[in-house]
């Protein structure tokens, strides 16, 4: 359910997102360039204090201040700015408006003010007006701080590498919790390029806590482990630091559906806090602990763990922590059947939400709450909250089109480089080939011009040798090709062979039909049965659509749980009727695991192109985004369906663009008309 709210590649929300605002704990910046080293290091330690004690901090500050003789315009803005910081860690966010206001006054503190201005909202839950401002503050930045080079500018002092740390932690959050994970990769990269230049362990193995949580948000589990084991080794001495690359391991755990081990990590994160005296950053690990023990059915302990948070969490004013706070609350006591109570819990968190709440967030609170009153038998709560998560995740959809129109630029980008790279290193390959057989023949030669002086039969078991090498030669040549285009886990083809198909093809326009097949919630299996079964279930499933589709059909796993289907030569008719096939061949009988059958079913996206009736030329990956799209619409239309391009219209590349940037509005108007298969009934 989550996937259909947020962009397909976006994931649960809540349990990473307190552990990508934990890092703001150690950020502590000031205005660039870069004050006195002496005086940012003071600072730092100030912000950091302040994430967990702001009033002691301010305190510190003020009597810092008073120390400071004939300041210069420079300090005084890197005090200013470091009070307003502390300011909206105490929760109190009119006192940091009006040093912003103060800021807005002097024309040198454009970045300071900005800073403050989206730390304020960040903290406000208000992600995108915050991402706004510090792209703002990024983009002028990229002068001072370039990524070529940036050693030199920040020893000298012209880039103030803390600043332009937590700036990029704020757009990291944002970037990640809209899906647009390469944005969020290459914004983490930079940021942690940021603190290997200024040589700080503390905010190096955040950055690589951060790299790990996205490694793991694509599915890239040995790339976020080794992230993880680089942040281990930065936060090394530290135990605050240590805490927070702990609470890291445990969202990157809950990401895999590894419960137990998020709560092992948590665990220890907790310990680890309670050493280096963080009592808030203790309450948020709890927090995210109450979320792995309500994923493991163990309401009491849920409870448990959300009420020792609670105090901290009211204390710090942390409006967003204490709504998920109560989110769990409520949920466990429905799960132990105290409803009255619930009820008053979902009272208060209700006159907590405001209009401030996360889309998405309160999309997937809806889903858990309907979810739990579901289990406990109360139809017409479940009922409403599915109701209303069904009109939120409406609105979310129209809006994350928006965002993965820009990721599919990116997408396109980085996909076409890829296989520009895979061209030249086959064409390398070929060339080496080609020497190595001109060796041989080489070889082969001289060898017969020798044994040609001696016997016929020694020349003819020389030349059966030579043959026999090139043989092996040829054959270990195409095993290793095999090897490299197929998918170890469902033995199909994967995205590399797709690419040798496509550049084999003789025209650059795309021709012929693809369809998208995503397994439908499939989160669900992971989660419930573990990532053993849920690789058995992408096996079976694999092995199903093989089945279903004709010889002539390519099947590719193109990630996780989707595949394409490439059929180059059919017509409507029988690609309806393959699509059909697919959903059958899935969906109408379980799938036999350990614990008993699952019901297994796929949405799929398809279309033939050219696209009627304009049969406007594209490229076979803007073709994969048309498939696409048309499974997104198959989802948000409740799953188990396959839907169909039939015709669009739009008579230049352009108009199709336009339909590309929003395809629902597209669907709604009738600019595109689709075509629907339903999947089996309900066993
Ligand atoms: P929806 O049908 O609406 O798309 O819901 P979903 O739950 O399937 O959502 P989504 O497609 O976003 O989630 C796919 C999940 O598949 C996320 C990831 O943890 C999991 N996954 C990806 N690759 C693998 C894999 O190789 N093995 C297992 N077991 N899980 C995987
Ligand atoms: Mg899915
Ligand atoms: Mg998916």
């Amino acid at each position: 359910m989550r996937g259909s709210l947020q962009l397909r590649s976006a994931q649960p929300v809540r349990h990473w997102f307190s552990a990508l605002s934990l890092a703001c704990c150690t950020v502590f910046a000031q205005t660039p360039a870069a004050p006195e080293p002496a005086l940012a290091q003071t600072l730092s330690q100030l912000l950091r204090q302040g994430f967990d004690h702001p009033q002691q901090a301010l305190l510190a500050l003020q009597r810092l201040t008073a120390t400071q003789q004939n300041l210069g315009a420079g300090v005084q803005r890197s005090l200013a700015v470091t009070e307003g910081r502390l300011q909206v860690m105490a929760g109190d966010f009119e006192a940091a408006r009006r040093i912003a206001d103060v800021l807005a006054l002097d024309p040198d503190a454009a970045h300071a003010e900005l800073l403050l201005r989206a730390e304020i909202a960040d903290r406000l839950g208000q992600s995108e007006t915050a991402a706004g401002f510090a792209q703002q503050v990024l983009d002028s930045l990229a002068a001072d701080c370039p990524q070529q080079g940036l050693g030199q500018a920040v020893q000298s002092q012209g880039c103030d590498f803390r600043f332009a740390w937590s700036v990029l932690r704020i757009l990291i959050r944002t970037q990640f919790k809209e899906g647009a994970m390469p944005l969020a990769q290459s914004s983490a990269q930079y940021a942690l390029a940021l603190a290997e230049a200024g040589n700080d362990k503390a905010l190096r193995s955040l950055s690589l806590g951060q790299l790990a949580l996205i490694a793991q948000a694509q599915g890239l589990t040995e790339q976020a482990d080794g992230f993880l084991a680089q942040a281990h080794k930065a936060a090394q001495g530290d135990p605050l630091n240590l805490a927070q690359v702990k609470n890291y391991l445990g969202s990157v755990m809950g990401f895999r559906g590894e419960a137990t081990a998020q709560l092992r990590a948590l665990q220890d994160g907790v310990a680890l806090a309670r050493q280096a005296d963080a009592p808030r950053l203790q309450a948020h690990m709890q927090s995210n602990m109450a979320d792995a023990y309500l994923r493991l059915k163990q309401p009491a302990l849920a409870l448990q763990a959300s009420q020792q948070a609670l105090p901290v969490v009211l204390a710090s004013k942390d409006l967003r922590i204490e709504r998920s706070l109560r989110q769990n609350i409520a949920v466990a006591l429905i799960q132990l059947g105290a409803f009255d109570k619930a009820r008053q819990e979902l009272q208060r968190s209700m006159v907590l939400r405001g209009d401030s709440a996360d889309q998405g967030v309160r999309a997937e609170e809806l889903r858990e709450l309907g979810e739990a009153w579901a289990a406990a038998g109360q139809a017409k709560e479940a009922v409403a909250l599915f109701h209303a998560e069904r009109k939120l995740s409406a609105e979310l959809t129209a809006r994350n089109r928006e965002v993965s129109l820009q990721q599919l630029k990116i997408k396109y980008d980085s996909d076409r480089k890829q296989s520009d790279l895979d061209l030249l290193q086959r064409e390398r390959t070929l060339v080496d080939q080609q020497l190595a057989n001109r060796g041989l023949a080489q070889q082969a030669s001289v060898a017969v011009a020798v044994l040609l002086g001696l016997t016929l039969v020694f020349v003819l078991l020389m030349v059966g040798k030579v043959r026999a090498a090139r043989q092996r030669l040829q054959a270990n040549e195409l095993l290793l090709r095999a090897q490299s285009e197929r998918d170890p886990l469902t033995d199909l083809a994967n995205r590399r062979h797709l690419l040798a198909v496509m550049a084999q093809q003789p025209k650059a326009e795309f021709s012929g039909a693809l369809l998208m097949i995503d397994i439908d919630h499939f989160k669900h299996v992971n989660d419930q049965y573990g990532h053993s079964v849920g690789d058995l279930v992408i096996c079976e499933v694999a092995r199903r659509i093989s089945h279903a589709v004709r010889a002539e059909d390519l099947v590719v796993r193109w990630g996780g749980e989707e595949f394409l289907v490439f059929s180059p030569d059919v017509d409507h008719e029988t690609l309806h009727r393959l699509a059909k096939r697919i959903l059958m061949e899935v969906g109408a009988l379980p799938v036999q695991a350990q614990d008993g059958p699952l019901r297994i079913t796929v949405s799929i996206g398809f279309a033939h192109f050219p696209l009627p009736p304009a049969m406007l030329d594209l490229h076979w990956e803007q073709a994969v985004n048309w498939a696409d799209m048309a499974l997104y619409t198959a989802k948000s239309r409740g799953r188990n369906q396959a839907m169909g391009i039939v015709t669009v219209s739009a008579g230049d590349a352009e108009a199709l663009m336009q339909i590309e940037a929003d395809f629902d509005a597209a669907c709604s108007s009738e600019r595109v008309s689709l075509h629907q298969v339903l999947g089996p009934a309900a066993l």
